[in-house]
């Protein structure tokens, strides 16, 4: 973000916020929704995006080969070239009455179908990823196959074809996890198939910012996050509380294996209620940043005119 303009809590509005006050410029960035002010206008830098981009997703099934590949998976995508992002979506399935588990290894490369090949040959032959599994296009294109619709157009649809209610909760990783460990998280998904666990890779240009040069804390050192999701269809939007209970067991299972600072790490976006009051989810989402963020959350709003049951606090 180049410049913001907000309207703080008593009123005041502040027009250029990036040279006005540097603090709250630095606390807009990252510093979780709800409670700065009324944020009125903003400018964002670009990056220059290349014009030819492939994406791909291959879908691989079967316990012992999934342990096998994402036991890998953790380090080739966190270490990979800053042009490709790997993701990786896992979910229990059920095959002619037995439980298992699947997963989607997707993403973007910045190139061409045949130098995303010759990369993953390189690095990550064991996928066996294929012309196949991948299309070509420019960088909207792109957009719209990784969000999953039939082309740029539908991106400008904002007519919803579904509803769905989830929780969410995540995690960071910062120690690959053992075959073992890995194991063990795939026999609890494959005990539900109305849920699924994606890890997402960092490193990359995410890990050449420094932890403290805006309000987002997770940077180097941090391999992938992880995203627990739990989905229901009901209209009454109740949560279905054996799928909620089998979230909470999944998040209870991978809690030797995430990352501490010394709170249990959580990514802002997928605000979790479970988390505890302001002060204990602050720890949580915004680590060695959380003091700083409470003094400027003090100076700006000291009446906590603007807040949400996990904003950042007046005091900790
Ligand atoms: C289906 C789905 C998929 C998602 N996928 C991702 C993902 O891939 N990556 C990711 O990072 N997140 C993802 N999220 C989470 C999403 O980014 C966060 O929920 C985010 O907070 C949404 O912001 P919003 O402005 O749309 O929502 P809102 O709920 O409108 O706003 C979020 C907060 O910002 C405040 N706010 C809104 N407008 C202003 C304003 N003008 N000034 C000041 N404060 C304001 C609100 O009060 C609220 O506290 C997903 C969410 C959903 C529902």
């Amino acid at each position: 973000m180049a410049f913001s303009q907000v309207i703080t809590a008593n009123g005041t509005l502040i027009n250029r916020v990036s040279t006005a006050d540097p603090d709250l410029f630095w606390a807009l960035r990252g510093g979780g929704g709800g409670a700065w002010g009324i944020v009125t206008a903003w400018k964002l830098k670009l990056v220059s995006v290349p014009s030819t981009l492939t994406t791909f997703n291959v879908w691989r099934t079967g316990k012992q080969a999934l342990t096998d590949l994402v036991f890998k998976w953790q380090n080739v995508a966190p270490q990979a070239p800053p042009e490709l992002f790997l993701s990786l979506y896992m979910a229990g399935i059920n095959t002619g009455g037995s439980a298992d588990v699947g997963a989607s290894f997707y993403g973007q490369y910045w190139g061409s179908i045949e130098e995303t090949l010759a990369l993953f040959n390189k690095i990550y032959p064991e996928l066996a990823l294929t012309a196949s599994n991948c299309k070509q296009g420019n960088w909207i294109q792109a957009v719209a196959n990784i969000a999953g619709v039939s082309g740029p157009s539908a991106l400008v649809d904002r007519q919803q074809s579904s509803r769905n209610y989830f929780k969410a909760k995540s995690d960071y990783v910062s120690t690959p996890l053992t075959k073992v460990a890995l194991a063990g998280a795939f026999d609890v998904l494959m005990k539900n198939t109305k849920g699924w666990i994606i890890f997402e890779p960092y490193g990359g240009v995410m890990s050449q910012i420094s932890s403290s040069a805006i309000a987002f804390p997770h940077r180097a050192g941090r391999l992938f996050m992880v995203q627990y999701q739990a989905v229901w269809q009901d209209d009454t939007n109740s949560p279905d509380s054996e799928l909620i209970g089998w979230l909470r067991g999944l998040y209870s299972y991978m809690s030797p294996f995430v990352t501490y600072t010394p709170s249990r790490t959580t990514y802002v976006n997928y605000i979790d209620l479970d988390l505890g009051d302001s002060v204990t989810a602050g720890k949580s989402y915004f680590g060695s940043n959380f003091a700083r963020l409470v003094k400027i959350k003090a100076r700006f709003d000291p009446t906590n005119v603007f807040n949400q049951p996990q904003s950042v606090p007046v005091s900790m």
